[in-house]
């Protein structure tokens, strides 16, 4: 089969430049969620091979700190070269763990490209300051340094892209990296040693372990030598990392979950409404934190919108990622199938009425059908949890102000979309949101060149723009005094 031979399938842990196994001898199955098919194992690690990697990582911290910005932004873009040059074949291994279309598969490794690009530019202007000094005899400078051993925790849901943003900026800026990827997608993240090694990268600089979340999370939570932990995941666990850094008092970077409202008004252009709602619901099928989560239309084209979403999501071409066309592949597994029929029963228990789609896919598995459910309300289990599925919930409001509290009235704060032909409106209600991200009359807004991180419980930190290399750094200053 075509996953066998596939160049960066890798089915050991990535330590110290070498490729090795789990202590004692332990794997974890891994299965292609469009048929169920395993595709292979990886090693199911703990403690004592995560506590390897990170003295390889800091080893390797002493002299690739040393190294110029413009040797490692050669190295990195290098890597570009190697990941663009390969598209197909991490494309092709993404889909295969992950489930999501080819097309959004080869976006996403596309996207992974840019930020390591975007990073090997940004690492050449990590500047400081020389500062006016208020004494005669001394000078002030301000200088930026490379906090070290970074821990990187990823998700399922962007496999080979959550680890891009963290990456890039570690190894910019001279960092080195022990990175733990989700189980359910390890081979995407085990990708990033083929081509780190095929770049060039000094063994050690970049380490990835699989197997055991919690011995591997507690590992580079607790280990003094670790000095940063960029997590993307959930609030829960995310919750959960802060408590277990606090003890050795690490930088913490949070992609958590989100929550995000998308507002319709009626001044709004319905069907570009539409169609940045189908992307914004529907995209990975639903399984991404600044997914909508909540549809909000106002009252006067209430019912010709859900009338024109429900058409659009029956006409999303749901079937496996690797075939052609596809718009919608599986979900992740039988838990979020379960999940996602749980809060559509909710939902219709408490008067929501389902207009499209609304139970499991004909192709059985984990595929689903992309579903509306109108009438919705806020005692409903959506109003407060996040779906990470094909299902949009759309609630009836009346005025601006009611809107703007409602799309708040939740613990996140990651992304939110709203859609209207008023300028003022549109000054005043970006306003009224508190969101990390905010799209106006855009329903996919996620770019290399621009900060993504959430507020409230969504967490803290920033990814890509040039903010996203702040949190990897450590700012110094130094007196210098006797002149
Ligand atoms: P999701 O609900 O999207 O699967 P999780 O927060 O459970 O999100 O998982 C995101 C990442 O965090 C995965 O790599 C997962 O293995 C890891 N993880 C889960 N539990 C822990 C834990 N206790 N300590 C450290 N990492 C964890």
């Amino acid at each position: 089969m075509l996953q066998k031979t596939n160049h960066f399938l890798r089915q050991a842990n990535f330590i110290d430049g070498a490729w090795v196994n789990a202590d004692s001898g332990q794997t974890v199955d891994v299965f292609n969620p469009a048929n169920g098919e395993k595709i292979g194992t990886v090693p199911r690690s703990g403690g004592a091979e995560t506590r390897r990697a990170i003295e390889a990582a800091e080893t390797a911290f002493h002299s690739w700190k040393k190294t110029s910005a413009a040797h490692r932004a050669t190295l990195l873009r290098r890597l570009h070269d190697a990941i663009m040059d390969n598209q197909d074949a991490l494309a092709e291994l993404l889909t295969m763990e992950q489930g999501k279309s080819f097309a959004e598969a080869k976006g996403e490794v596309g996207s992974s490209a840019a930020y390591i690009l975007w990073y090997a530019e940004e690492g050449r202007r990590v500047y400081g300051d020389v500062v006016p000094s208020p004494w005669a005899d001394r000078r002030i400078l301000v200088t930026k340094e490379p906090v070290g051993v970074i821990g990187a925790i990823t998700p399922w849901n962007f496999p080979s892209s959550m680890l891009a943003r963290k990456l890039g900026p570690a190894l910019a800026t001279g960092c080195t990296a022990v990175a733990k990827p989700a189980s359910q997608t390890p081979y995407s993240g085990l990708a990033w040693g083929v081509l780190c090694e095929e770049a060039g990268f000094p063994k050690g600089v970049v380490n990835i372990v699989t197997g055991s979340a919690s011995e591997i999370g507690d590992e580079l939570c607790e280990n003094p030598l670790v000095r940063k932990i960029t997590f993307t995941g959930s609030t829960e666990i995310g919750k959960l990392l802060i408590q277990k850094t606090a003890g050795t008092v690490k930088k913490v970077s949070m992609e958590l979950g989100g929550n995000a409202p998308f507002i319709v008004f009626d001044d709004a252009d319905l069907d570009r409404a539409v169609e940045g709602a189908i992307a914004a619901k529907y995209r990975n099928s639903g399984q991404t934190c600044v997914c909508t989560n909540r549809f909000f239309v106002q009252a006067g084209i209430y019912d010709k919108f859900v009338e024109k979403l429900s058409a659009a999501a029956d006409r999303l071409k749901v079937g496996s990622g690797l075939e052609e066309g596809t718009q919608q592949g599986p979900l992740i597994d039988e838990k979020a199938v379960e999940k996602v029929e749980e809060l559509i029963a909710d939902a219709t228990g408490k008067g929501g009425k389902v207009t499209a789609g609304g139970a499991r896919h004909a192709l059985g598995g984990s595929f689903f059908q992309p579903t509306v459910i109108s009438n919705a309300s806020s005692d409903m289990r959506f109003m407060q949890e996040e779906i990470f599925g094909p299902v949009a919930p759309v609630f009836r409001f009346e005025t601006e102000e009611e809107a703007i509290k409602l799309a708040n009235d939740t613990v996140f704060g990651l992304a939110c979309y709203f859609y209207t032909g008023d300028l003022g409106r549109a000054f005043r209600v970006m306003e009224g949101l508190k969101y990390g991200l905010v799209g106006v009359n855009e329903g996919i807004i996620t770019t290399v060149e621009a900060p993504f991180g959430g507020l409230k419980e969504s967490g803290m930190g920033k990814e890509g723009g040039h903010q996203g290399i702040e949190d990897y750094l450590d700012t110094k200053y130094v007196c210098i005094g006797g002149l």
